[in-house]
């Protein structure tokens, strides 16, 4: 059984009956900070996952609720004091609005970049940055149960993402990747595709079944309805899904559910442990991901027990990332080297078995960059990085060299070791993705 789904705003948070756990000055943060990130909670959230005697502190409660710490101190400072001096909602929507802008909303060109082109048009809610890997962007998915408070896709849930690059013709994707022998996964996102009713989804993904592409071995749904909403797969209109599960599977497919977990806490309730045992019996596989996240997973421990919880439970994990260069990657983000140091130690703890998972990436302009570690080259301290993913398939698996640096926490803050000017994927366009399919 499901209790019904009760989405929790900045509008109506205060009706949370454990909210009377919070102060009013935390209440009032929650309120400043609300206005320039998208806030949004659920009862199951609520009333399962967070800790409510660990607030502030827990994890879960990081997760989802807005924090101080995630304006930098003179942003906080100008939108409270117009709170307090009773501003119009049109004075601080615009305020939010210019401190929204200077959070690069759109890094490494997320939105123009990698969106096939076909006869001069545009495939809006297409994404093709890897060459066996599509990505479909259903306009019905691009919201999700609940928000990250470190979300990437921020902007897209305010509204500011003019493009809000979505979209409900199947018939693009499955042209597109009839024309791309070379692509082998499609991977549905969002947003999360798992707020979209099962008869829909069912609808896209039948569609491709039907289509003539055997070279699609694999689909992929990437989402966080398992800890956000985890009745999603065993009530309402679940068992639609669940056949058309089966369905992928009996076509001879992989069909790789992309789970987003963060904290163990998230693995331990009854109705996630269910979910889980439905997904799988339906012949799908669970891949997990994260980021690694300053006040929610900053501890080897954490991730050790995150990956061994998730092998017991059927799941494969799969990558940890980086921060992104977005919104409150000032709060959340961990420096690189910190980064592999908590990978590394996690790493260390769990047996073979759990350590599928690849780490940390930083999901950058050129590709997928994974730290490898650091070393010492001829008396030169170096960070050592390779690609799990390259815009070009080349680059990938090719280990390089940054001047070590203890404070970096993305790629463009790095320099390239040995005096050399360019990292070596910096000078090589022309195998560009996007100007072949342009
Ligand atoms: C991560 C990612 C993929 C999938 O990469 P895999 O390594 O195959 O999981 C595809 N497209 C984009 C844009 C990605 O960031
Ligand atoms: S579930 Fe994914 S897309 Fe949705 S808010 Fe969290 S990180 Fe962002």
């Amino acid at each position: 059984m499901s209790p019904e789904y009760k989405p929790y705003t900045l509008r109506n948070f205060k009706e949370i009956p454990q909210i009377s756990k919070l102060s009013e000055e935390e209440i009032f943060n929650i309120e400043v900070v609300g206005q320039v990130f998208p806030f949004k909670t659920n009862n199951y959230v609520v009333d399962k996952l967070i800790n409510w005697d660990n607030i502030p502190e827990d994890p879960i409660f990081v997760l989802n609720f807005p924090q101080k710490g995630m304006l930098k101190p003179h942003h906080f400072e100008e939108i409270a004091s117009l709170m307090k001096s009773g501003a119009s909602k049109e004075t601080i929507r615009e305020t939010a609005n210019r401190i929204r802008w200077q959070l690069r909303p759109h890094p490494a060109g997320q939105l123009d970049k990698n969106v096939p082109v076909v006869n001069g048009k545009r495939l809006n809610g297409l994404q093709h940055k890897y060459r066996e890997t599509v990505l479909f962007f259903p306009s019905q998915g691009q919201t999700c149960h609940a928000y990250c408070s470190f979300c990437f896709r921020w902007p897209q849930f305010i509204g500011i993402d003019e493009l809000r690059f979505s979209s409900r013709r199947i018939e693009d994707l499955i042209q597109y990747v009839s024309e791309h022998k070379e692509v082998t996964d499609i991977l549905f996102t969002g947003g999360d595709p798992m707020v979209i009713k099962s008869e829909t989804l069912a609808f896209y993904i039948e569609s491709i079944l039907e289509a003539d592409l055997p070279h699609v071995r694999t689909i992929r749904i990437g989402t966080k309805a398992l800890s956000y909403w985890p009745y999603r797969f065993f009530s309402d209109d679940a068992q639609l899904l669940m056949e058309v599960f089966r369905k992928v599977v009996s076509s001879g497919r992989h069909l790789a559910i992309m789970a987003h977990f963060n904290h163990p806490r998230e693995l331990y309730s009854d109705e996630v442990r269910k979910a889980i045992k439905r997904i799988k019996e339906t012949g799908a596989e669970i891949r997990t991901q994260s980021p690694l996240l300053r006040y929610i997973n900053d501890d080897p421990d954490v991730w050790a027990e995150m990956w061994n919880e998730q092998v017991r439970l059927g799941c494969i994990p799969y990558y940890m990332f980086m921060v992104r260069d977005t919104g409150a990657q000032h709060y959340f983000g961990v420096p690189l080297v910190e980064g592999w140091k908590i990978f590394r130690q996690a790493y260390q703890k769990v047996s073979g078995v759990a350590r599928t998972v690849r780490g940390p990436s930083m999901s950058a302009e050129p590709g997928k960059v994974q730290v490898l570690g650091v070393s010492t080259i001829n008396g030169e301290k170096v960070i050592v990085l390779q690609m799990l993913q390259g815009r070009n398939p080349d680059w990938v698996n090719r280990p390089f060299f940054a001047e070590y640096s203890e404070d970096a926490i993305w790629l463009d803050e790095l320099t390239p070791a040995f005096g050399e000017k360019r990292f070596f994927f910096e000078d090589d366009r022309c195998h560009d993705l996007q100007s072949v399919s342009n």
